[in-house]
Order: C-alpha cells, then sequence, then structure tokens
C-alpha cells in the first residue's frame, strides 16, 4: 500500500509498505478513505516536534471496516467509521489516574508519530477506538472528529460561563474549531488572525455571533473598551502567552494549544494576585464520543471548515496550501485554507 512516510526533518516521500494484519482478537483492519492534515503533521515535518523516522504520518482518519478478529462483536465488514488515533493501555499509571492521554506507552503507540498512521490505505486498531458514522456523515467531515475532540477536552479544563469575553487567537483549523466548540456552549467572540487572506476566510465560516480582528490589541479594545481585560483566551499559535496574560481579567484563563517551542516570560506575583489561569491541554480524553455528535448533528459544520481536499498522491500540492513549502523547505504563516484533507486509494 502507498504510504506518505517520514523519513527526517524536511524529508518525506510516498513508499510501498506491506498491508497490516489482525494479531490480537479485539482487533480491526480499516481501509483509510480521508485523513485530515494536522498541525502536528506541520510540526512534525519542519522539525518542530520530534517524530520516529519511517514512520507512516497522518492521524485524523475515517475509512470502511474491512476485517474484525474473532472478539469483536459491535462492528462488521462494511461498517463506515472515524478512527480515534489516540491509543491508551488503560493499566498504567497515567491510565489509572485519569490521564489516558498521557499513557505511558505514548512513546511507541501514538499513531503517525510514534507508530504508523494513516496517510494510506489500511490501518490496524481495536473496536474500542471505532466510532460508526452515520449515513449522512462523509468521511471527510468525519476526520474533524480528532481535532474537536481535542478541543473539548481542553474546554473541559475550564470553568467556563456563557457571557467569558473571549478570544482565539489563530484562524486555522484549531481555531476555527474552538470557536465552534465554544458556540456550542454558548460563548461568542473574537478570532485573531494576522493573514488576511485566512481572516477573509474565518469571516465567511465563523460561528454566528463572532468577529474576526487582526490583531490581538484591536480585538481586545473591541470587546472591553473599559478595562481592556479578556475572561479566556485560547492561544493555538504558540506565540502569545505573554501579551495575552496582560489583557487577562482577573480569574480569567488562558489556554494554550499550539505546540511551538519558545520562551515566554510572566510575574508569578500577578498570576497569585489576579487569580489567572494558564492551561496546557493536549490530545483527547474521554470527549471522542460528544466530538463525534457534535459533528453528527451539525452543531460543529466540519463540512464548512474544509477548504480543499487531494489524493494522497498530490500530498506536495496538499502541504502547500497550508503554507508548508516541501521543496523550499519553508512553513509560512499564509495559508489560503482551513482544513486539508488527504483521499487514500485503497485497493
Ligand atoms: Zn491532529
Ligand atoms: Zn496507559
Amino acid at each position: 500500500m502507498l504510504s506518505l512516510i517520514y523519513k527526517s526533518e524536511w524529508d518525506i516521500a510516498l513508499e510501498e509498505r506491506p498491508i497490516p494484519q489482525i494479531q490480537s482478537q479485539h482487533q480491526v483492519l480499516v481501509r483509510i478513505r480521508a485523513t485530515g492534515i494536522c498541525g502536528t503533521d506541520l510540526g512534525i515535518i519542519s522539525g518542530k516536534y520530534h517524530a520516529k523516522p519511517s514512520i507512516i504520518l497522518g492521524h485524523e482518519s475515517a475509512g470502511d471496516v474491512v476485517e474484525v478478529g474473532s472478539g469483536v462483536t459491535t462492528l462488521k465488514p462494511g461498517d463506515r467509521v472515524v478512527i480515534d488515533p489516540t491509543y491508551y493501555c488503560g493499566q498504567c499509571a497515567k491510565c489509572r489516574t485519569g490521564r489516558q492521554n498521557h499513557c505511558m506507552h505514548k512513546g511507541v503507540t501514538e499513531t503517525g508519530v510514534s507508530s504508523d498512521g494513516t496517510f494510506t490505505d489500511y490501518y490496524v486498531t481495536e473496536d474500542r477506538f471505532l466510532y460508526k458514522l452515520a449515513d449522512h456523515t462523509t468521511y471527510e467531515e468525519a476526520t474533524m472528529t480528532e481535532p474537536l475532540s481535542c478541543i473539548l477536552t481542553g474546554i473541559n479544563q475550564i470553568q467556563l460561563l456563557p457571557n467569558f469575553r473571549t478570544l482565539v487567537l489563530g484562524a486555522g483549523p484549531i481555531g476555527m474549531l474552538y470557536s465552534y466548540a465554544l458556540a456550542s456552549k454558548g460563548v461568542t467572540g473574537t478570532i485573531v488572525e494576522i493573514s488576511a487572506e485566512r481572516r477573509d476566510i474565518a469571516r465567511s465560516v465563523a460561528p454566528q455571533g463572532w468577529d474576526v480582528q487582526h490583531s490581538l490589541g484591536d480585538a481586545v479594545r473591541l470587546h472591553s473598551p473599559e478595562d481592556g481585560q479578556v475572561d479566556l483566551i485560547v492561544d493555538t499559535t504558540g506565540l502569545l502567552a505573554t501579551p495575552s496574560i496582560a489583557h487577562l481579567a482577573h480569574g480569567g484563563y488562558l489556554m494554550l494549544v499550539g505546540l511551538r517551542d519558545g520562551e515566554s516570560t510572566f510575574n508569578p506575583k500577578e498570576i497569585v494576585d489576579r487569580s489567572l489561569k494558564i492551561i496546557g491541554s493536549i490530545d483527547s480524553l474521554g470527549t471522542f464520543a460528544t466530538a463525534h455528535y457534535l459533528i453528527e448533528q451539525g452543531i460543529v459544520p466540519a463540512k464548512k471548515l474544509i477548504t480543499h481536499a487531494f489524493p494522497v498522491t498530490d500530498y506536495s500540492e496538499a502541504f502547500a496550501v497550508l503554507g508548508c513549502d516541501l521543496k523550499g523547505r519553508l512553513l509560512k504563516a499564509d495559508s489560503t485554507a482551513v482544513k486539508v484533507v488527504l483521499h487514500s486509494g485503497g485497493a
């Protein structure tokens, strides 16, 4: 099967790999139909996020069940499914203390990072990580389930009120999904985006009641001309923690979800004195079924946020629309896309 392989920094290629086989009774062989390109993939390719060389990339996927192990009772060949790629063992110290997203086996089991992923034709997982798709949900739409699930996990860490003055920094897929997930809880806010092209797209796909601004300062002034403070800032860029803290109201939250190396500074006295909360969140924890529901019900309009789709063989073009120039070895902030999906061929 033709697979998109991570070889080393800025070096990815299509290579033939053997079709994986079911090896235990709860495993399921899935024929992959569509996989979303994630910021993590861009981070891996550009050398900002570590992945195991020779791994098949990709983790936001949907497809068809092809074969099931002898112990599988809830799925059968032909079922259309979305894959929860966040493997956890359920038995290690992290899993037994409610931190399955940090399962101690992650170093060898993380789909598309430390274990073979889904930019390919077939993938083996366990029945507990598969969710059936409704007839009206497309494979493409279903690829948004995993990133949405990560976002719901982030939001679960906030004692959210519908009247929180809220900013989401970055209008990429994660920023747009955050705005929709927050909107589903009654929150309205502002999306901040420096790229003019992405601002235009964001304006056309933002949830009702949300606006789009080009700078953090403008967004804060718009929301709270009186005190210049907001209650919740979600930074998906990984670059704006320090200026964000200055704009948080007492008891406010800074949610950090951009995987980017860097240094930020804060004054501990300020954090204490103003009861500020700085939260990091990665991967999903008990939220996949809810993400699946929100997409199935159209509460989060996945279709609207998918701006491009390519066959996996056109991966260079697909990465290019996300600002990732593979030949030039350059990751640009400008992008003409929100979510980009790759289709697998199957056999
Ligand atoms: Zn992802
Ligand atoms: Zn575990």
